[in-house]
């Protein structure tokens, strides 16, 4: 039988790439959707991307038993001081928008040092009694100017080193190898592999 995960995201994009990486490994993936559950907004006021991940993942442990999974993500810019990091998504929201933040993060780093590194964390729930944790951190650069390609986010602006293309300008499963989420579910594979949970 297939090991179930429930996942605890309402971004479309993100349940997708859980979903293809996973899949493949006899895992079935359900989005809240796919179950008709609504847990409404969660107030994400982590002070750590694993505490954010905790506090969406133990909203959906309310009102399921099944294995959960919660990813929280953030893009670091080195040359501002490792802004937006844990406010990646509200610093979009609050400038209207992916497309302001690319600009206003180009005008502030303009001249300056353009390393930035994209963090996944992930927590695990429902499988043991603590929290099961797995983090990425992936090292790459501000490209100089927004690409065009597949993606979503932050993924036009951000170089990952490890093959020199922005994540819009890799197919989905070149990004899925060396993305952030990639190797933090990737983490999350091997734990389940060593258990004896998937095969
Ligand atoms: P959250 O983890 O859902 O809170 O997302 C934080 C922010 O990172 C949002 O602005 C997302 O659009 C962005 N984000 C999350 N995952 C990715 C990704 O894989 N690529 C680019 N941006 C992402």
């Amino acid at each position: 039988m297939n090991f179930e995960i429930l996942v605890a995201t309402n971004n479309a994009h993100k349940l997708k790439e859980i979903r293809q990486i996973l899949s493949p490994h006899h895992i079935t993936v359900y989005g809240m959707k796919d179950l008709n559950i609504d847990i409404g907004e969660v107030e994400e006021n982590g002070k750590t991307y694993q505490e954010n991940a905790l506090i969406k993942a133990l909203a959906l442990q309310k009102v399921s038993k099944m294995p959960i999974i919660a990813d929280d993500t953030g893009l670091e810019i080195v040359s501002m001081n490792n802004e937006p990091g844990l406010y990646t998504a509200r610093y979009a929201s609050s400038l209207g928008g992916h497309a302001e933040a690319f600009k206003d993060i180009f005008k502030r780093i303009e001249g300056k040092d353009r390393t930035a590194y994209f963090v996944c964390s992930i927590v695990l729930l429902n499988v043991e009694e603590r929290p099961l944790k797995f983090e990425a951190r992936i090292p790459g650069h501000i490209a100089k100017e927004v690409t065009f390609g597949d993606g979503f986010g932050y993924d036009p602006i951000f170089i990952c080193d490890e093959v020199n293309k922005t994540y819009a300008e890799m197919g989905q499963e070149e990004k899925n190898r060396v993305s952030h989420r990639g190797k933090a579910l990737n983490k999350l594979l091997t734990y389940l592999k060593i258990n004896n949970l998937i095969y």
